[in-house]
């Protein structure tokens, strides 16, 4: 893959990092070049008191922004995690602390974040880092909407599923479970919003997402940037998944007419591979939490992400039961299967851990 660097890195401590990590990913046979629209990777060097994002021309360019913050902060999910947005990346890399001591992180637009284990000055620390994120730049999303006004008359107003939908959707706030979408639209200037909703139609980012099968192929499932608190309408708050379009990597989806039908979330393609694999599955929960003793996927590839459908497909697919299956993802959260909604929120009340492990 191509990378390249872009804008003036904020001092000589992660001027020097950059460098260091390029030529890791040289050494992995990776081309440096300079930032064209078209880069597979850019790293953005994030000027704090005037951000100024790298504007990607493709949803397949991934950009790392390079944020560094010479004194620790409180809380740092909260300090870095308005630069991620700001910087319109997909990643963010911190360097934090005095320049004789520095310390690394990760965080995740899903808000994971983890240190880098390796010492800042050790050989291995851009080592650790590039074997890190390669697999998440060259991953693929699958994010794109296909909307066709074929849903039937009978389900325009929902039906048992959608009304076990809304009523998880309550139990999953009544337990704290759904943190309130992340306000981007108050966060960025109008043109970088517009920019934003340009390439990925986002509403705003909110986390977490429930779904229930209708039949063999099809289900239902929450809404991309929805309150998941009050899902009501079909065809806003709730879409009808129907299949995924291979050759246009696009979601397939039947909306009522007359509906100006909002996007699904960006994890129907998971989904979409669990109820096709397993005919068994009724229902699907995806929070970020945790429970003791789960297993677990390696990478935490992004939200979205053929990959990470795949990694948990295949981890449903090795549980004793996949109709009953608790699924970690790493330094993210868990996608959890039953029987139906009501299934999953009886198993689950009470085991729920709301921080997620970071490594
Ligand atoms: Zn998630």
């Amino acid at each position: 893959m191509d990378f390249a660097f872009y804008g003036a890195p904020a001092d000589s401590c992660i001027g020097d990092f950059a460098d260091r990590l390029g030529q890791a990913l040289s050494a992995r046979g990776h081309q440096q070049t300079s930032a064209q629209p078209g880069t597979k990777l850019v790293f953005s060097h994030v000027d704090r008191e005037k951000p100024r994002p790298f504007r990607r021309h493709a949803q397949a360019t991934y950009i790392i922004a390079l944020l560094r913050m010479p004194e620790e902060p409180s809380d740092f999910l909260l300090a870095a995690y308005p630069y991620l947005v700001r910087s319109l990346a997909n990643l963010l890399l911190a360097v934090v602390g005095d320049p004789q001591h520095p310390r690394t992180y990760f965080l995740t637009l899903e808000r994971g974040w983890y240190p880098i284990r390796a010492a800042f000055f050790a050989p291995e620390h851009a080592e650790e880092i590039a074997d890190r994120l390669t697999p998440l730049a060259t991953s693929q999303l699958i994010v794109d909407n296909i909307f066709d006004a074929d849903l039937e008359e009978v389900l325009w107003g929902g039906d048992a599923a959608t009304v076990q939908l809304r009523r998880a959707g309550e139990t999953l706030d009544a337990w704290n479970l759904l943190p309130a979408p992340f306000p981007i639209q108050e966060m960025l200037p109008p043109e970088d919003f517009r920019h934003l909703q340009h390439l990925y139609q986002l509403g705003g980012l909110s986390y977490g997402n429930l779904s229930q099968r209708r039949d063999q192929k099809r289900f239902w499932m929450s809404g991309s940037g929805v309150n998941k608190a009050r899902l009501e309408e079909v065809g806003r708050d709730i879409l009808m998944v129907k299949d995924y379009d291979d050759g246009q990597r696009a979601m397939r989806l039947s909306v009522p007419p007359q509906v100006r039908p909002r996007r699904v979330s960006v994890d129907a393609i998971e989904h979409h591979m669990i109820y096709r694999e397993h005919p068994q599955v009724g229902a699907i929960i995806h929070v970020h939490a945790w429970m003791d003793g789960i297993a677990s996927t390696e990478v935490n590839y992004p939200c979205g992400t053929l990959q990470l459908a795949t990694s948990v497909a295949a981890l449903v697919s090795e549980a004793e039961n996949p109709a009953q299956a608790v699924i970690g993802l790493k330094n993210h959260g868990m996608t959890i299967t039953g029987h139906d909604l009501d299934d999953i929120m009886e198993r689950v009340d009470g085991k729920i851990i709301p921080q997620v492990p970071m490594s």
